[in-house]
Formats: C-alpha cells, structure tokens, sequence
C-alpha cells in the first residue's frame, strides 16, 4: 500500500524509473529484507540486480556509461530503495558519493579509468573520512599521507566504513600537511584501489565487520592503513587536489544530505504504510484500532512527517540540479526526514503493540535501523550548527 503523496509533478522519465525501482522493492526487497537482516548476510542476489538495472550508475553520465540522470530522480530511486531496506540503499549511496567526487574533481584521466566500470557496479565505491577518536569534528583527523620516494604512503585508521570490504575504490580524507592552519588546508582526499572481498592487501587491514543494532547486511568495517603506497594519480584531482580534499568532501556531503534526507522519506514512508495497515486490521473494545481518535491522530501526523520530509527533499535536490546554492536547504531536509524516520518509526511500532516488538514484524527491524539516519552524514546537532550558522550569513544584519 504505497501512499504517494508530494509527487504530482514527477516527469514520464521519473514515474517510469521509480514505478520500477518500486516493482522491484515490492518483489525483491520486502520478502526478504528480514531474513537478510536477522542473518546480518549481505543481499548479494539483489545487489546482482541492482547491477542489471543500472542502478549503480544513476546519476553517471551516458558518456561513461551511466543513466546520467540528475539529483533529484536520484534521490526519488533512494527513497524507494529505503522504503524497502536501508541497508540496500546503503549499498548505493557511498558508491553514489564515490563517483560524484570523481565528476565533479577528478582529472579526465581519473574519469576515464573509474566511472564506466561504477556504472556498471563491477566496482564500488566508499568513502572514509571517520576515524575512532573523530566523527563531527572532520578537521581533527589524524590520519596522514606523507610523500616518499614514486609517491605517497598512507598511515592511520579510519572507522565506520560503509561497504569498507566489498568496495573496490575507498575516498580516503587524510592529512598532507598535520601542521596546517587552518587545519583544513592540509587535508586531501586519496582513491584507493583495493581488491573487493580482500581483507588483508599490503599496507591495509580491514577488520571484521563491526556489530551493529541495525543498518545490517551492509558491512561497516575500519580500515587500518599501515604504509598503504599511492602515486600522484590516486589524488582526487591529480596533484592540484593536494590541500583540497576537505573542501572535495564537504562539498560531496552536502549532497550526501540530500540523500540520507531521502532515505528518511522512504523509512518515514514505510513506517506510515505499516501502521496503516495494521491499525485497520488489529481490533480493541469493539473496533478497528484505526478508529481510535488517539491512533487517528498518530496516523495523521506521521502521514504529515513524510510529505513534509518529501517536499523539503525535492526541494534541496531540484535547487543543487539548478546549480542554486543549497546548503541550507539540504541541511534542513537532513535533519527533519532523519528525524521523521525515526519518529514515524516509533509511532508506527507503538501502534503495533506488542507485535511490534517481535521480529516476525517488519516494524521491529525498521526501528533499529532508523536511528542511523540521525547520525551518518552529519548528527542532527550538527545540522542544526550548519543550518543556524548558514542562516546567520544570509541575513546578515
Ligand atoms: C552505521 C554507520 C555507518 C557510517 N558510515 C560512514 C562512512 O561510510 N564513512 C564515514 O566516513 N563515516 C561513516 N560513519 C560515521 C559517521 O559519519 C559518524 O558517526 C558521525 O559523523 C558522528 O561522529 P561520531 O560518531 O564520532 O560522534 P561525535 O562527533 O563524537 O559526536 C558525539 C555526540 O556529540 C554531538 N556533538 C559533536 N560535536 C558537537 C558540537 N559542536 N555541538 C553539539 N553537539 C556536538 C554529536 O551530535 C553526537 O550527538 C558511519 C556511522 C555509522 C554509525
């Protein structure tokens, strides 16, 4: 029971490709995302589906072997995907921010070796800025690449890495110059090769995968770099990109916003297709619990949450695909659809009772994965620091 609120003005191109992201959720991913998430195994069979749909090359342009489709009809696939398992569009979204990093600063040469095989999947990427002392605070990195004789060797450990051991390409952010000030002068941002599934290549160690409350399936590994060899050519942007890398990445995050503010929506989304259901079939004193005023009211304010969250959405994604200025914009979608997921969450398992805190109800593996959403990309805190401090620049008085 998809409820589709908020798109009346989706082209014929945006309806086709989302009606059939949703068949493919419909029939792939909700039958078998519980499974997958109680096994914590990763989706291999619908990630080999994803690949033949194109998936992995959405927003790639045609001439590297992508859709070339735009921010906005991104962000539409990723709700769709969210709305069937987050982990799924987490297999997507650092491959997504991966290969926007490589569009938007890497040399054509870069370009050339990369993107068409992203487009395909037949490699993916992650991006790895965390480390275990730093989240928020980026510039505090301690991570390094010092320059040696041929090229660079790569020291540190980074934390939390999304698809850290299947991805074939890691977006390092470390530090060139530990002494600059400011510090963020001195950070750049390195493409490392690394054979997928590999744990041990020379120079780095991938741990086991860390134990998560949710957000299953898809591995979060750390990455221990001990004398990791790179040449000028895994510069993001060849040797002009020494000293860029923070700006490369704070610029790839801001999109990233938009995207984790779409998985929200389809996490929201869910959520409110759920207790939808269930509220019309479960019945106390006498009646559907749907006809309870106090559910009632639940059901409207979650069905508000997730247009509100859509709107503002679509809102930072059409703006970035005009080229406008954005940040606030993608802070504020950020933080409210993460927030919606989370409370639509809640709301929807509370409405399922007792069986809502059951594992044989889809609601009980939603709610341990919603609270990602409130952290990666950004905590809802720091959003708020963005949000107010951008807010403050425009309206300068
Ligand atoms: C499942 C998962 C996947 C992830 N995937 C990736 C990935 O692929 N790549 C990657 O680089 N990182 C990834 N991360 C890391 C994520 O980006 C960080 O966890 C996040 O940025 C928060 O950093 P932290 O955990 O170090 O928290 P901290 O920065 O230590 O913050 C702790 C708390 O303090 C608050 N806080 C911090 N500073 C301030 C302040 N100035 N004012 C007010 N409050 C503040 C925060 O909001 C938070 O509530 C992932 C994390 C998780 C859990």
């Amino acid at each position: 029971m998809a409820v589709d609120v908020g798109y009346q003005d989706k082209t014929d191109e945006q309806k086709a490709i989302t009606e059939m992201v949703r068949q493919f959720v419909d029939k792939e991913i909700l039958p078998t995302a519980e499974e997958y998430d109680h096994e914590d195994k990763f989706p291999e069979p619908i990630v080999e589906q994803m690949k033949e749909l194109g998936l992995f090359g959405v927003t790639i342009p045609e001439e590297h072997g992508g859709m070339g489709l735009d921010l906005t009809t991104y962000a539409m696939i990723v709700e769709e995907l969210s709305r069937g398992w987050i982990s799924i569009s987490g297999v997507v979204n650092t491959h997504f921010i991966g290969s926007y990093l490589l569009m938007k600063f890497g040399t054509d040469e870069q370009k050339e070796k990369y993107l068409p095989k992203m487009a395909t999947g037949e490699i993916r990427g992650a991006f790895s800025l965390s480390e275990p002392e730093v989240g928020s605070d980026v510039q505090g990195i301690k991570s390094t690449a010092k320059e040696v004789d041929g090229g660079w060797e790569i020291n540190g450990q980074k934390m939390w890495v999304t698809n850290g051991l299947r991805s074939g390409l890691v977006f390092v952010l470390v530090k060139t110059d530990p002494k600059a000030d400011p510090p963020y002068k001195g950070m750049t941002c390195f493409i490392c090769e690394k054979e997928p599934g590999e744990s041990e290549v020379p120079g780095l160690t991938i741990p086991p995968k860390i134990k998560k409350m949710g957000y299953k399936g898809v591995e979060s590994t750390e990455l221990v770099f001990d004398g990791f060899k790179v040449t000028d050519d895994h510069i993001l942007g060849g040797r002009d990109g020494v000293g860029e890398g923070f700006r490369q990445m704070m610029d790839a995050l801001e999109l990233g916003r938009v995207n984790v503010a779409a998985r929200g929506v389809g996490v929201a989304q869910r959520s409110l297709e759920l207790a939808l259901r269930y509220s019309q079939q479960r019945k106390t004193f006498g009646k559907p619990i749907a006809q309870h005023q106090a559910i009632t009211f639940k059901l409207a304010e979650m069905g508000t949450r997730v247009e509100a969250a859509r709107l503002l959405t679509m809102k930072a994604a059409r703006m970035k695909d005009a080229g406008e200025r954005s940040d606030i914009e993608a802070g504020m979608a950020k933080l409210f659809a993460s927030e919606a997921a989370k409370e639509n969450a809640e709301e929807a398992l509370r409405i399922h009772g007792g069986y809502g805190y059951s594992k044989e109800y889809e609601i009980e593996r939603i709610y341990r994965d919603a609270p990602l959403l409130l952290i990666g990309e950004g905590t809802s805190e720091i959003q708020k620091m963005v949000i107010g401090k951008k807010l403050l620049e425009r309206h300068k008085i």
